[in-house]
């Protein structure tokens, strides 16, 4: 038996173009997506009203960091100015900073346990820390 774990997830959705570098075949040509984002997060203890924490706040920290992305080209925003645009990569990054707003706010008791990103119906990318 291991430790209770509870988990929770949102969604996020945004629209935006990009081209994947290097790809040599059609997704180098500029083109777009409606991106579906779902952050799960993840404690061992609720907070005092039984919650891992609330969706409100959950959507909230998701938008701020996807509303950089929304009907803009994820080519030209920081880090994808360097990085490709790949769905494994903009899951990290969405892993990445949930996970320096929790820790800020949460002080350790809520992690994010995977991110999942959806390029369209079908396709789809996760990234967790393992
Ligand atoms: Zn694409």
């Amino acid at each position: 038996m291991g430790s209770p774990v509870f988990e929770i997830s949102k969604d996020y959705v945004f629209s935006a173009a990009h081209q994947i570098r290097f790809h040599g075949g059609k997704c180098e040509r500029l083109h777009g997506h409606n991106w579906r984002i779902r952050v799960f997060v993840r404690a061992g203890e609720l907070n005092r009203i039984g919650m891992v924490i609330d969706f409100t706040d959950l959507q909230r920290l998701v938008a701020e960091i996807g509303a950089r992305f929304d009907h803009q080209n994820v080519n030209e925003i920081p880090p994808f100015d360097q990085l490709n645009t790949t769905a494994e990569l903009i899951a990290r990054f969405f892993h990445d900073e949930m996970a320096a707003r929790l820790a800020a706010t949460e002080a350790g008791r809520v992690t994010v346990a995977r991110v999942d990103v959806w390029e369209n119906e079908g396709s789809l990318a996760s990234y967790r820390e393992g």
